[in-house]
């Protein structure tokens, strides 16, 4: 059985950017603005000999009746009860949010493994910037530039160490 990775996290942070890169293709939707990819979305990846499943999320779906933050939360349970380990995205440009703080405790409580990720951080490794999301709790963030094509071969190492 392949490892099943999960892409989590709020609208626009660069999850189906992210998805592309992971999975060599440009099937996922890539929007300029939230909550395009409606559909949790799957594609093939592959580190070296191994290969791994990516699921990417839409992150959430607006609805008048049940409202964003549930469809939110609905979504992201599903694809966290799929997989083998979850990629929380955030980005360093917006920086941490409440919608980011609501995730982590969802995912804290939810026992998988989980990869706290800040993208949108091409060139700054080192920025004080990537300090708040230590808040999180979930142990030391992973810069990447899923645009940039930086940082993703060692998170995937990290995603799939148990693999
Ligand atoms: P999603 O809603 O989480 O799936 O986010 P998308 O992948 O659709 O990306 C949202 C926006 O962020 C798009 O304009 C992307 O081009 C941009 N983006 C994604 N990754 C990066 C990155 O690494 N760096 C920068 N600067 N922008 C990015
Ligand atoms: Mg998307």
């Amino acid at each position: 059985m392949k490892p099943v990775i999960a892409l989590v996290g709020r609208p626009n942070v660069g999850k189906s950017t992210l998805f592309n890169r992971m999975t060599k293709s440009r099937d996922a939707i890539v929007a300029d603005y939230a909550g395009l990819t409606r559909d949790r979305h799957y594609g093939d990846g592959r580190l070296g000999q191994r290969e791994f499943i990516v699921v990417d999320t839409g992150g959430f779906e607006p609805d008048s009746t049940t409202g964003i933050v549930k469809e939110m939360a609905k979504q992201t349970r599903q694809a966290v009860a799929e997989a083998d380990v979850v990629i929380f995205v955030t980005d360093v440009r917006t920086g941490l949010s409440g919608q980011d703080q609501d995730i982590a405790r969802y995912l804290r409580q939810a026992n998988k493994r989980v990869l706290l990720t800040v993208n949108k951080a091409e060139g700054m490794v080192d920025s004080p910037l990537l300090a708040e999301f230590h808040e999180l709790g979930m142990g030391e963030p992973h810069p990447i530039s899923a645009a940039h094509g930086q940082g993703i071969r060692s998170l995937l190492e990290a995603a799939l160490a148990d693999f």
